[in-house]
């Protein structure tokens, strides 16, 4: 993972956001911010829903100039388009926008899988003259809708830039200069290397994470061991609370890299529970130890909002 260099100052006259929700709102309100202190330089923000109610408060809060719930009429004149929608509603919108971008627009997503949707993009924008750059910020919350987003969502956070070898280089310094512009730290990595490295840090909780409340939740006493949850429950059960339909679309489009994870942990899993049902209380200690070890290590590395979200 190659750490993008310093670029360029973001300019662009038409920028749209497909998918103004909680992702899509923050960059919005990012970029607002960034426009208002000088640091980059958009004529027109415009936000674009299928409902209109988000919209219109997103503009009386000056998150977006512009709003419309057409996707293909909002993109028209564009000249960057960030499809801020659940990851397989992607190609659907490529399919009802690609015959309205104007050559030399640049396309890019803030989807949590890239494999499918850099073979989207690949497939539905060649030949058009549209340049696309694949992208995913590492940041976010179990919360979702426009409601949610926040202009300090991506300071100091990561951003993955996943564009193909052939990319234009010009295109792909626009998307790394934008997302520069909200504070956030952007990275070059391989598509296959995302959607690995994303299943087991990311995709995998979540499924844990999903199944544990569920089990207990279906348990006869499952609401009293709710109501008697301690921090580490909260905690660990927090991101169960993320929209089913995001998680949903992420699981199946991520199925054999959350797959090869869920089954390394599955093994791990039942040694764990061998070790304890002989009582080899050395072989557990090590494994927390080692555990904590790494977690301890690694926990220097995150940002305070990492801890947050
Ligand atoms: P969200 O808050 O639910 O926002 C999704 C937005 O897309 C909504 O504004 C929704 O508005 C619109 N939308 C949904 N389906 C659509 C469709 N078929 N056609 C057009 N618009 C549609 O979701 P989010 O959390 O921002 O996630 C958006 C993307 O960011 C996903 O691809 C996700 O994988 C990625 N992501 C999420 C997180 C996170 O923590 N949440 C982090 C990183 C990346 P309407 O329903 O009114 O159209």
């Amino acid at each position: 993972m190659n750490a993008t260099p310093e670029l360029q100052h973001f300019k662009t006259q038409r920028l749209v956001i497909i998918g103004l929700g909680l992702i899509g709102g923050s960059l919005a309100c990012a970029l607002q911010k960034a426009r208002a202190a000088g640091d980059v330089s958009i004529g027109t923000i415009v936000g674009c829903n299928r409902s209109l109610e988000g919209l219109q408060n997103a503009q009386q809060q000056g998150m977006i100039d512009e709003y419309s719930t057409d996707a293909a009429e909002a993109v028209k004149d564009a000249d960057v388009v960030i499809l801020g929608v659940p990851v397989l509603s992607i190609r659907p919108m490529l399919e009802q926008i690609r015959e309205y971008l104007k050559p030399g627009a640049v396309v890019s997503d803030v989807g949590s899988v890239k494999k499918v949707v850099v073979n989207d993009m690949q497939e539905l924008l060649a030949d058009t003259g549209v340049h696309w750059v694949p992208a995913h910020p590492i940041a976010g919350s179990e919360q979702s809708g426009v409601s949610a987003a926040r202009a300090d969502l991506f300071i100091d956070r990561k951003i993955i830039l996943t564009p193909p070898e052939n990319s234009d280089p010009q295109a792909v310094a626009t998307i790394d200069a934008m997302w520069r512009g909200t504070g956030a730290q952007r990275f070059h990595m391989s598509v296959d290397e995302h959607d690995r490295v994303l299943a087991a840090t990311s995709h995998l909780p979540h499924l844990l994470a999903f199944s544990l409340v569920d089990t207990l939740a279906n348990q006869d006493q499952g609401w009293d061991v709710f109501k008697f949850a301690a921090g580490g429950f909260r905690d660990f059960s927090r991101i169960a609370a993320s929209d089913p339909q995001m998680w949903h679309d992420i699981f199946l489009t991520n199925r054999d890299a959350v797959v090869d994870a869920l089954d390394l942990f599955t093994a791990d899993l039942a040694q764990l529970r061998q070790q304890l049902m002989n009582e080899d209380g050395e072989s557990l200690i090590e494994t927390f130890k080692r555990a904590k070890a790494a977690r301890d290590h690694f926990s220097g590395q995150f940002t305070k909002q990492d801890q947050i979200n």
